[in-house]
């Protein structure tokens, strides 16, 4: 568990487990952290203020399944954010060859963004979905992206060896989630990777998916964006059969609320 646990402008503390956030005894006091943050934001404060984010994760959908719905509220508070995927994730529809999947995948990772307002998405090329090596490599990759972007918020997906639920997490995830995490701190060290663009501090670290969660983001305002965010993966949902509302609704819970494991200050 992360020792951060006041209101920042990213999000308002978590102080309950993952399935106690459904539970309405518990809401009040994630509802006294919102309007925290809200007399913060009407006070002029701006030592927690949240100008740009930069959400990277290994494939197209990670955000979706995960984030996005937080994003839609940070570009309605006019925030701006962009998104860096580590692969095209062409290795996961098990019906379509990886040359076609990684063009309708980069298409729909496009359409998909767009629907929570983020614009701005890259992608790296050298890392193949599914094999992703975490290393220098991957780290110069990323700090240079940080570097170029000067977020104070990155955001990315679960780094841990696990889910919540107890089930093994993906290789690419872990890779790229730890990677991100060192990134960052190369990204401040002018001596680490000194060839990719000036130093940036980054100030947060916000881990989507994480099995333990320390901030909150109330996403009842944008839960149809972050369905239709999803709905955008097209090909991949009609691979897996799965509908977007149903899915989200299962993940998020009601009040949908999006849960960050925070690391910063
Ligand atoms: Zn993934």
């Amino acid at each position: 568990m992360s020792s951060v646990t006041k209101s920042v402008d990213v999000a308002v503390p978590v102080r309950t487990a993952y399935d106690q956030w459904t539970q309405f005894e518990e809401f009040p006091r994630f509802m006294k952290g919102v309007r925290q943050v809200r007399h913060e934001r009407r006070a002029g404060s701006d030592a927690h203020r949240l100008q740009r984010a930069l959400a990277i994760v290994a494939h197209p959908d990670d955000l979706e399944y995960g984030a996005a719905g937080a994003v839609a509220v940070w570009n309605e508070a006019g925030r701006d954010v962009a998104y860096l995927l580590a692969t095209r994730g062409e290795a996961g529809i098990d019906g379509m060859a990886p040359a076609e999947a990684a063009t309708v995948r980069e298409a729909e990772q496009r359409a998909s963004a767009a629907e929570v307002g983020v614009d701005t998405v890259e992608f790296l090329d050298g890392h193949r979905d599914g094999v992703v090596e975490y290393g220098v490599v991957l780290r110069q990759d990323l700090a240079a992206a940080i570097r170029r972007h000067r977020p104070e918020l990155v955001v990315t997906f679960n780094h841990h060896d696990y889910w919540g639920h107890g089930t093994w997490n993906s290789a690419d995830h872990r890779a790229v989630g730890r990677a991100v995490l060192d990134a960052t701190a190369d990204a401040g060290n002018r001596w680490i990777f000194p060839d990719a663009g000036e130093p940036w501090t980054v100030r947060w670290i916000a881990v989507a998916g994480s099995p333990n969660p320390t901030h909150a983001v109330d996403i009842a305002a944008t839960f149809d964006r972050a369905v239709a965010s999803l709905a955008a993966h097209r090909a991949y949902l009609e691979a897996l059969g799965q509908d977007a509302r149903t899915v989200l609704e299962t993940i998020f819970g009601a009040p949908p609320v999006v849960r960050f494991e925070l690391l910063g200050e």
